[in-house]
């Protein structure tokens, strides 16, 4: 029996900042363990923390790209545990006032899963958000059969909670909104949002219910979850379990569960008796913030959220609705596909070199936009020889591919080295006119209306040549000449 879905996402996701929430350590990742650290963020006694202002910044910029408010003065909070990776008994974050709250999350289209796009229940959908707050990470620690290794250079690092509301009704859905955020916290440059790195966590609530007019079920937590496709399958299996369990008359209970990734299951962590109180109260380490004079600074850093991008890409450059998507979806590279324009170029042919030839050659080289060793200038350059007739689409493909290897040529050059210029005017006409002489029949079936026999008369011209002219410009004049 069919159950209505609902789900919840808890999102931790690092702040890009050069040092730490707290103290002045460098945020690193991937460094020798243990490196990056001093008594503040190793928790010992006696240290006192400082704010991290940038990270303040970032998070409340975050807040605003989605729209959320923010409070007149919010304030730090001491969530008590313990546990080894959190040396100081109590995590700094924040509980009744948090930086932001409110807001909502945008579902791009193109951010669900591709074998999902034709059946999108919930069109434009805006995930509503229930508050983002910023607290610090935890250090990081790898079980090694009976013993535990921790390293503290993640200790400390900016960390921002986004909760958002349980609006959300698919695994589909929930694919989706982390997509799209991680787009947004892109755009802001306010995290990488990286899941392989760790930079984006996330938790997912889920619980079942027959009607909307029920109350919601009891709520089933999901943990472990280290890939967007991971959350996707974890959540199906989820719903699977918990149907199974209803139509059989099983109540959930609230419970948090662990997603086993090679086994595709969910299994049994804690249930809610085993719930921590976490006895926060405000840190006395730390004044509250006002607010107001941060926000004055931040607000004029808004950048364009990636579908006001799109639809300015569409508006101005005729782009279409797919290409403008893929060009806003990555800040690097709708800033490649801004800088490549120019007046004389189409910005649609623009945007076809860059995603059809660019983008595919980063790809298979595993290298990002923000990395593209060609500069926009040069691919600029290319694509005005093939705009003024210079070069054909697929001469133009062979002068990218040697400039992708030597961006520091001139594509112009390039095309003369390998032959490709437009031949000399007089030449060309003699040339055609020779070609014409030479298949009296194939010119009679032209004039007769056969236009595929003009491709073997370019042919003719082509071979002929002393240089490799664009096709096209013989075609035309082949075509001017005879029909
Ligand atoms: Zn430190």
């Amino acid at each position: 029996m069919p159950y209505l879905v609902t789900i919840g996402l808890e999102v931790h996701c690092q702040v890009k900042t050069r040092t730490k929430m707290f103290c002045s350590c460098r945020t690193s990742f991937g460094d020798e363990p243990n490196t990056h650290t001093c008594p503040v963020c190793l928790g010992l006694p006696g240290a006192l923390p400082v704010l991290n202002q940038a990270a303040i910044e970032k998070t409340m910029l975050a807040g605003l790209m989605v729209g959320c408010s923010t409070p007149e003065i919010s304030k730090w909070d001491r969530k008590n545990y313990f546990y080894p990776d959190m040396p100081k008994n109590y995590q700094t974050t924040q509980m009744d006032l948090p930086l932001c709250i409110g807001g909502g999350v945008p579902l791009y289209d193109h951010c669900y899963p591709t074998d999902h796009r034709k059946q999108i229940a919930n069109p434009n959908k805006e995930v509503k958000l229930n508050r983002i707050h910023l607290e610090e990470d935890v250090a990081k620690s790898t079980h090694l059969g009976n013993s535990s290794l921790i390293d503290f250079n993640r200790a400390g690092t900016p960390l921002m909670e986004i909760v958002s509301e349980p609006d959300l009704e698919s695994a589909e859905e929930a694919f989706a909104y982390l997509r799209s955020l991680q787009m947004i916290l892109q755009q802001g440059d306010i995290s990488d949002a990286d899941m392989e790195k760790g930079q984006l966590r996330c938790d997912v609530n889920i619980s079942l219910r027959k009607n909307a007019s029920d109350p919601l079920g009891p709520k089933v937590e999901l943990k472990n979850l280290n890939s967007i496709s991971a959350i996707r399958r974890a959540i199906h299996f989820e719903i699977e379990r918990q149907s199974e369990d209803l139509d059989r008359g099983i109540l959930q209970i609230q419970s948090t569960r662990r997603w086993d990734d090679d086994r595709g299951e969910t299994q049994l962590m804690r249930t809610k008796e085993d719930a921590h109180d976490y006895r926060y109260f405000s840190c006395p380490d730390l004044l509250p913030i006002r607010t107001a004079p941060l926000l004055e600074k931040v607000r004029p850093l808004v950048p364009e959220l990636p579908h006001e991008l799109a639809a300015r890409f569409e508006k101005d450059f005729g782009v279409t609705a797919y290409d403008a998507s893929v060009l806003s979806s990555d800040r690097h590279l709708a800033r490649y596909f801004e800088a490549t324009l120019a007046p004389s170029i189409p910005g649609k042919k623009v945007a076809n070199f860059i995603i059809n030839n660019l983008l595919g050659t980063l790809n298979e080289q595993g290298i990002g936009i923000d990395a593209c060793p060609v500069a926009p200038e040069k691919l600029r350059a290319l694509l005005v020889l093939m705009e003024n007739g210079t070069l054909a689409a697929n001469q133009a493909r062979e002068v990218f591919a040697v400039l992708y290897e030597s961006p520091e040529k001139d594509p112009a050059a390039i095309a003369d080295s390998l032959g490709f210029k437009a031949a000399d005017a007089g030449e060309l006409e003699a040339l055609v006119d020779q070609a014409i002489a030479n298949n009296p029949s194939e010119v009679e079936a032209v004039k007769a209306g056969n236009e595929k026999l003009l491709n073997f008369l370019t042919g003719q011209v082509m071979k002929a040549a002393s240089t490799k002219p664009n096709p096209k410009q013989v075609t035309e004049l082949l075509r001017a000449r005879l029909m």
